[in-house]
């Protein structure tokens, strides 16, 4: 069983695999500072079977605010943590080299965390017209500029959810 994160526990998992020496529990002491994360092998997936043509990829993990119904916060501690953009960047580029895809799927708890990150990624993005779908917040739809450099780096599909019996709107 790996509690916690599996990228710091996943080689040694593997390696006690293949010596016959799997232990019961692997657990990840700490979060991973999202740097330098190792690439999916995109080239292994057979996209044309899947109904939703989108690679998935992640900017962020976590979420700084705290709704009261969502687990999100509790399981990484309310921390939010950020990819350096330009790792980003460079594995959507590989991607539509190996696949031919551009449509993405942000599979982030929720990609505007930090607007200032968002905005940036989004700048990087532009360039590679791409489009993508991703989970944001409701207030992420007040900060007009970083709408307009969504729409340019390519959204197409924003999925935010609202909670009445919270009062509030939020991206789960
Ligand atoms: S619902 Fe969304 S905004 Fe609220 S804590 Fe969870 S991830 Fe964050």
């Amino acid at each position: 069983m790996v509690q916690g994160e599996a990228d710091l526990v996943w080689e040694p998992l593997l390696r006690d695999w293949q010596d016959g020496k799997l232990k019961q529990i692997y657990k990840a002491d700490k979060l991973h500072d999202l740097k330098g994360l190792p690439r999916p092998r995109h080239e292994l997936l057979k996209l044309n079977k899947y109904l939703f043509k989108a690679v998935p990829v992640q900017a962020s993990r976590g979420c700084p605010y705290r709704c009261s119904f969502c687990e999100i916060p509790v399981f990484y501690n309310g921390s939010y943590r950020t990819r350096p953009i330009e790792e980003i960047v460079e594995e959507i580029k590989q991607v539509m080299q190996v696949t031919g895809f551009r449509r993405f799927q942000f599979i982030d708890d929720q990609i505007t965390g930090k607007h200032k990150f968002a905005k940036e990624l989004f700048r990087a993005l532009a360039p590679l017209k791409i489009r993508f779908s991703c989970l944001w917040t409701v207030n992420s739809n007040h900060d007009e500029e970083m709408l307009e450099l969504a729409a340019k780096a390519g959204v197409f599909h924003v999925n935010i959810g609202v909670d009445r019996s919270a009062r509030t709107a939020c991206c789960r």
